[in-house]
């Protein structure tokens, strides 16, 4: 059982933004594993289809719906992935030692942590921008009884698979923001929107516990080719690159013009 060093987070913490060369104090210290990986700490952990994709391949042994929860966001009406916790509020990644069993694949947001990111989209441009904010004293890691060290901000960017983590929430930033410009999505009916967090989510799920996935299902619905290879063999970032420039885009294509 982890120690819950919660009287330490400060959910109101101060942000500040970071220059690549600046450094900050900070040490995940042992004996507070596993405080904000639970959900009295963190309340909704949100995913990218990135994430999810990167912890389905890790979490074979646990079915999707036990791993994350899709909500739809009031802001877009569009599906959204966050974490599924446990019953007693746990992540179901954290282990009894109070360590993380996805670590190398561990989401943005985790990765992040103590910092966080703002994306901006940039209309006259069309491009994105990424903001990373250090929150001040967020957590037991900043105070001395931790023993902070100094960390270069673009060392701890350059860690965990960083790039390909901005590449793809930026993939899915711009997506979004088309598919709010270009369709009246507060029109979607729930059947409309399971099958819309079904292809973005769920390309390596079986399809009704058939013999199928539902990449295949899909795939045949929305004439997209069926790829030769077997569905074990798509990486994350396949799958990732799939669900949001081909099948989500060609099944709102479908409903809107159906
Ligand atoms: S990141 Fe902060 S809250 Fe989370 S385990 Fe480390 S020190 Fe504790
Ligand atoms: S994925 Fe790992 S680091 Fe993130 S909340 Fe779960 S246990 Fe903590």
């Amino acid at each position: 059982m982890p120690n819950d060093l919660k009287q330490y987070l400060k959910k109101d913490a101060e942000t500040k933004a970071l220059n690549k060369e600046d450094s900050f104090n900070f040490h995940c210290a042992k004996e507070c594993w596993g405080t904000c990986c639970m959900k009295e700490n963190v309340g909704l952990l949100q995913l990218s289809v990135y994430d999810v994709y990167r912890l389905l391949k890790k979490r074979q042994d646990l079915a999707i719906l036990d791993l994350i929860e899709r909500k739809i966001e009031d802001q877009t009406n569009l599906p959204k992935a966050y974490m599924k916790w446990k019953e007693n509020g746990w992540c179901p990644n954290l282990e009894e030692d109070g360590s993380c069993s996805v670590y190398e694949e561990r989401p943005f947001a985790c990765i992040l942590f103590p910092l966080s990111a703002e994306f901006k989209i940039d209309d006259t441009s069309n491009t994105i921008s990424v903001d990373y904010m250090l929150r001040k004293n967020l957590c037991y890691g900043f105070h001395k009884e931790a023993n902070p060290v100094s960390q270069k901000f673009k060392d701890f960017l350059n860690s965990n698979n960083f790039d390909n983590h901005e590449k793809f929430e930026k993939l899915e930033i711009q997506k979004r923001d088309e598919w709010q410009k270009q369709y009246d999505l507060k029109s979607l009916t729930n059947e409309q929107l399971h099958k819309l967090g079904q292809t973005l989510y769920c390309l390596q799920d079986k399809a009704n516990n058939k013999n199928s996935y539902f990449m295949d299902m899909y795939a045949e619905d929305l004439k997209i080719p069926k790829r030769a290879k077997r569905i074990e063999r798509f990486t994350a970032e396949e799958l990732t690159t799939l669900a949001l420039e081909e099948f989500a885009p060609r099944l709102l294509k479908q409903f809107f013009t159906s």
